[in-house]
């Protein structure tokens, strides 16, 4: 077994703490690595304070997570020692069912059994543990390669906030001639703007916060609106090809819905906890538009190294604040005021430090 250290939940209220524990022996097909960045997403708050599911605890979050390897399986052949990779938010699927044929284990068909945390691990049928930590052994087909000129913590967030813009933006068709909002300007949003204004959109910011207005226009956006501002939204009604919501907070989805084109799609990737989920959404808009509401789900390990590779080739970086372990539930009680700009990002180093 190899020794990890780690800031986990023991519960869904007390704040986290120091864990050790210990990760699976490296198999022949596996990778261990060093973890030196793990990037602070939303979820990791959903889940480890129960608000999706029911959850088994201690529970190590962080599904953002850059590292080197340090030893291989017998059998690897894709990372050698040394290499900088990422692991996101999936450590394995089925890889038999049509989604993981298909380059879509995030869409697996035996559900996300393979989640970095809250998922269980195979090859010992234990809680999978996640990147708030210090190592990790992972299946060599779920580590990416980081290229060479992003910047190892600035690459972190990539791995899930990253690829959930991503895949939306691709799958929905963002480039020239197209018209893209983005809601929300936080960790997943302000990645949202980049990578649609990298891809050659025209790029609308929706925020509630005004004071966010001119760093949404330096990250990329053309246009930023308030969205609790009627008169500044009446200014898109029927002018968007496709909306990505961010949001979770539960909150009335019409006003994004008026700011589509006729086909136009609202995709929400925000999550709302179980108990408090958006208010349903208005029908006639729907129906007048032939409007859909769509969702989608991070983006599967092709596509992940694919967002990698432009982000790397773009030089389109996430902006982040770094944070030691021991001020983690500082830097979550920020996260839940929108206060962060606009990603988390803990150096793993301080792990070392005295608890
Ligand atoms: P985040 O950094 O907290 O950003 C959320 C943003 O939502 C805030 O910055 C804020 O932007 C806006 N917001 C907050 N409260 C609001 C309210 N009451 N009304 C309207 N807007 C509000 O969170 P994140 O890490 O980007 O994650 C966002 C959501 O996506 C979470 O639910 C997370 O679990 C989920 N998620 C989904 C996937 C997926 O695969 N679908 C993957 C990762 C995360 P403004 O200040 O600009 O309004
Ligand atoms: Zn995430
Ligand atoms: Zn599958």
């Amino acid at each position: 077994m190899i020794k990890a250290s780690s800031y986990a939940a023991y519960d869904t209220t007390s704040p986290l703490r120091h864990w050790d524990f210990e990760r699976r022996d490296v198999g022949a097909d596996d990778v261990q690595i060093d973890i030196l960045y793990c990037g602070v997403c939303h979820s990791d708050i959903h889940c480890a304070r129960g608000e999706w599911f029911e959850m088994a605890y201690p529970q190590v979050v962080g599904h953002e997570i850059v590292g080197r390897v340090v030893s291989t399986g017998k059998n690897v052949t894709k990372h050698k020692v040394g290499d900088l990779v990422g692991v996101g938010c999936l450590i394995d699927s089925c890889r038999t069912c049509k989604s993981c044929k298909e380059d879509l284990e995030n869409y697996c068909e035996a559900g996300m059994t393979g989640g970095t945390y809250m998922g269980v691990e195979k090859q010992t049928g234990r809680p999978t543990q996640g990147g708030y930590s210090s190592a990790i052994v992972v299946d060599e087909n779920f580590v990416l390669k980081i290229p060479g000129n992003l910047d190892p913590a600035r690459a972190a967030p990539l791995l899930c906030a990253g690829i959930t813009l991503y895949s939306p933006l691709r799958h929905w068709g963002a480039g020239p001639g197209k018209t893209v909002g983005i809601v929300g300007l936080g960790g997943l949003g302000h990645m949202g703007v980049k990578l649609a204004h990298a891809m050659g959109a025209k790029v609308v910011l929706f925020t509630t916060s005004p004071g966010k207005v001119a760093d949404g226009r330096k990250l990329g956006a053309d246009d930023v609106v308030i969205s609790k501002d009627e008169k500044d939204m009446a200014r898109y009604a029927g002018q968007l090809d496709f909306i990505v919501n961010t949001v979770s907070a539960p909150h009335n989805l019409d006003p994004f819905l008026n700011c589509l084109k006729r086909d136009g799609t609202l995709v929400l990737v925000g999550a709302p906890p179980a108990a408090t989920p958006h208010p349903s959404p208005a029908v006639f808009p729907l129906l007048i538009k032939r409007i859909a509401i769509a969702g989608s789900a991070i983006g599967g390990i092709k596509e992940t190294q694919e967002m990698l590779d432009f982000c790397g080739k773009h030089n389109v970086m996430p902006e982040i604040e770094m944070t030691s372990i021991q001020d983690i539930n500082k830097a979550w009680d920020r996260v839940l005021k929108s206060d962060v700009k606009y990603r988390f990002v803990i150096d793993m180093a301080t792990l070392k430090n005295a608890a």
